[in-house]
C-alpha cells in the first residue's frame, strides 16, 4: 500500500509553526499591548501561562516513571553486565570531552571576539544574588539515594539511575524467577512511551503559548546593549552544535548529520521552549530510540544521564560570560584563569540539573574560581532567558549525539531507522497500525 505522508502537515512542522507565530505574536504583544491590563491578565499571564505551565507540568510528569521503567528495561535486555561497564564508560568519557571540547570553542571565539569591549557599566542591572552551586564531593555522596521513594519523589535524577541500574542488574541476575517482573516493566515501558506520545500530539498548542508568554514578556530592548555578548555566544552555541556535533557523527559514527538534525528538530523546539533538558527528557528519549534508531539499552542510561551531566551549551555560556565579565570589570585572565574555567565549567555541569537558569549559578562558581565577582552575573541576566532557551537546545543536541555514538558502537543501532526519514514519525502510526492489521490477516489466510 502507498503511504501518502502529504495528507496532514507533519507535527514537526506544526511545532515549528507554533514557535515562529509564538514568538512573533509574544513580540507584538509586547510592543503594543504592554499597558493593555485585559491582554495582560487574561491573556498572557492567563491563558498562555495556565496552557504553557500545564505543557511542562505534563512532560515533567513523564520524566520520573518513564527513567525508572525505560532504564529497568534497557539493562535487563542487555543481558550482560559487563556491557554496562563499558557503556556507562563510554558514556562519562564523550560527555565530559565534548564538554571540554565545547567551553575550549567558547574561550577562544569570546577571546578573539572580545564581547565585553564597548560595553556601557550604566546600561547594567547589578543586583544579582549567587545561589550555593553544590560541591562534587556531595554530588558523589547524593549519588546514591538513602530512600529510594523520595529520590523519586524529588526527581533525583542520578539517584534514581543509581537505583535504577541496580534494580535491572537484579533483574538479569535473578533470572527465570524475575521473569515475571521482567514482563511486568516491559509492558509497562510500552504503555509509558504512549503516554509521552499522547502529550507529543499536544505540543503545538503548548510550545505555542510558552514562547508567546517568554516573548511577550520579555521583549527586545534588553537585547540592544547586550547585542554583541548575544550574537558572540550564538555563534558560539551554533559553531558548537553544527560543527562539532556534525564532524562527530559524520568522523566518528559515519553517520548523516543532516539526517540527525532533521530528524531531531522536534526535540529541539522542546528544549528550546521549555528551557529545560530534563523536561526535554520524554522526548529525547523517544525521538532517539524511535526516529533515529538507537537501541532502548543504551538510549536508556545515556538519554537521562546526559541531561543531568551533559551540559554543551551551557558550559559555552560559562566561557564567553566569563571573558564578558572579565573584560567589562578590566580583569586580564592568564593562561591558567582559562585552564581552571575549563575545568570548573566542565566538573561544574556534572553537579547540576538540566533545569531553566541553572546555569547562572554555575557561572557563579566559575567566576569565584578565577576571582571575578559573581556581581557581574547582574550584567549579563537580561538576555539570560533567551540564551538559556538556545542554549538547552544545544545540551539535547549533544545528549542525542552521544547516544547515537555509543548506540552505533555497541551495535545497538538501527541503521534502516536511522536512515529512514519518515521512521518513527507519529503521524504515521494509523498507517502502521493499518499495515499491521494487513500483514496479520495476511498471515491467516
Ligand atoms: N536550562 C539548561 C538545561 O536545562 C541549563 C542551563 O544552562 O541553565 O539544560
Amino acid at each position: 500500500m502507498q503511504k501518502n505522508h502529504n495528507k496532514k502537515m507533519s507535527l514537526t512542522m506544526q511545532i515549528m509553526i507554533a514557535m515562529i507565530s509564538g514568538g512573533l505574536l509574544g513580540l507584538a504583544l509586547n510592543l503594543w499591548f504592554a499597558e493593555n491590563s485585559f491582554i495582560q491578565n487574561f491573556i498572557i499571564d492567563g491563558l498562555f501561562n495556565v496552557v504553557g505551565t500545564i505543557f511542562v507540568s505534563s512532560l515533567k510528569m513523564m520524566v520520573v516513571p518513564l527513567v525508572m521503567v525505560s532504564l529497568i528495561t534497557g539493562v535487563t535486555s542487555l543481558g550482560d553486565i559487563n556491557a554496562l561497564g563499558r557503556i556507562g564508560g563510554k558514556a562519562l568519557l564523550l560527555y565530559l570531552l565534548t564538554t571540554a571540547v565545547a567551553i575550549t570553542l567558547a574561550l577562544s571565539i569570546a577571546v578573539t571576539f572580545d564581547p565585553g569591549a564597548g560595553f556601557e557599566m550604566e546600561n547594567a542591572q547589578t543586583e544579582f544574588a549567587a545561589g550555593e552551586p553544590p560541591a562534587l564531593s556531595k554530588v558523589l555522596i547524593d549519588m546514591v539515594p538513602t530512600n529510594p521513594i523520595s529520590a523519586m519523589a524529588e526527581g533525583s535524577m542520578l539517584q534514581i539511575i543509581v537505583f535504577a541500574l541496580l534494580f535491572g542488574i537484579a533483574i538479569t541476575l535473578t533470572g527465570e524467577k524475575g521473569r515475571h517482573v521482567l514482563n511486568f516493566f516491559n509492558d509497562l515501558n510500552v504503555v509509558i512511551m504512549k503516554m509521552v506520545e499522547i502529550l507529543m500530539k499536544l505540543a503545538p498548542f503548548g510550545v505555542f503559548c510558552l514562547i508567546a508568554k517568554t516573548f511577550a514578556g520579555q521583549g527586545l530592548e534588553l537585547l540592544a546593549p547586550l547585542a554583541k555578548y548575544f550574537l558572540v555566544m550564538v555563534a558560539a552555541l551554533g559553531l558548537h552544535a553544527i560543527g562539532t556535533f556534525s564532524l562527530l557523527l559524520s568522523l566518528v559514527g559515519r553517520l548523516s548529520p543532516w539526517l540527525f538534525f532533521n530528524k531531531i528538530r522536534a526535540i529541539l523546539a522542546f528544549a528550546f521552549s521549555t528551557a529545560s533538558s530534563n523536561a526535554t527528557i520524554p522526548i529525547t528519549l523517544r525521538t532517539v530510540e524511535s526516529r533515529l534508531g538507537a537501541n532502548n539499552s543504551v538510549a536508556s542510561f545515556t538519554v537521562p544521564l546526559g541531561a543531568t551531566i551533559n551540559m554543551d551549551g551551557t558550559a559555552i555560556m560559562q566561557g564567553v560570560a566569563t571573558v564578558f565579565i572579565a573584560s567589562v570589570y578590566g580583569v586580564d585572565l592568564s593562561m591558567n584563569d582559562y585552564l581552571t574555567v575549563i575545568l570548573t565549567a566542565t566538573l561544574a555541569s556534572i553537579g547540576t540539573a538540566g533545569v531553566p537558569g541553572v546555569g547562572l549559578i554555575m557561572l557563579a562558581m566559575v567566576l569565584g574560581e578565577v576571582g571575578l565577582p559573581t556581581e557581574g552575573i547582574a550584567l549579563i541576566i537580561g538576555v539570560d532567558r533567551l540564551l538559556d532557551m538556545i542554549r538547552t537546545a544545544v545540551n539535547v543536541t549533544g545528549d542525542a549525539t552521544v547516544t547515537c555514538l555509543i548506540a552505533k558502537s555497541e551495535n545497538a543501532l538501527d541503521e534502516t531507522i536511522f536512515n529512514d526519514p519518515q521512521a518513527g514519525l507519529l503521524e504515521n502510526e494509523a498507517e502502521d497500525v493499518d499495515a499491521e492489521q494487513n500483514s496479520l490477516l495476511d498471515n491467516e489466510k
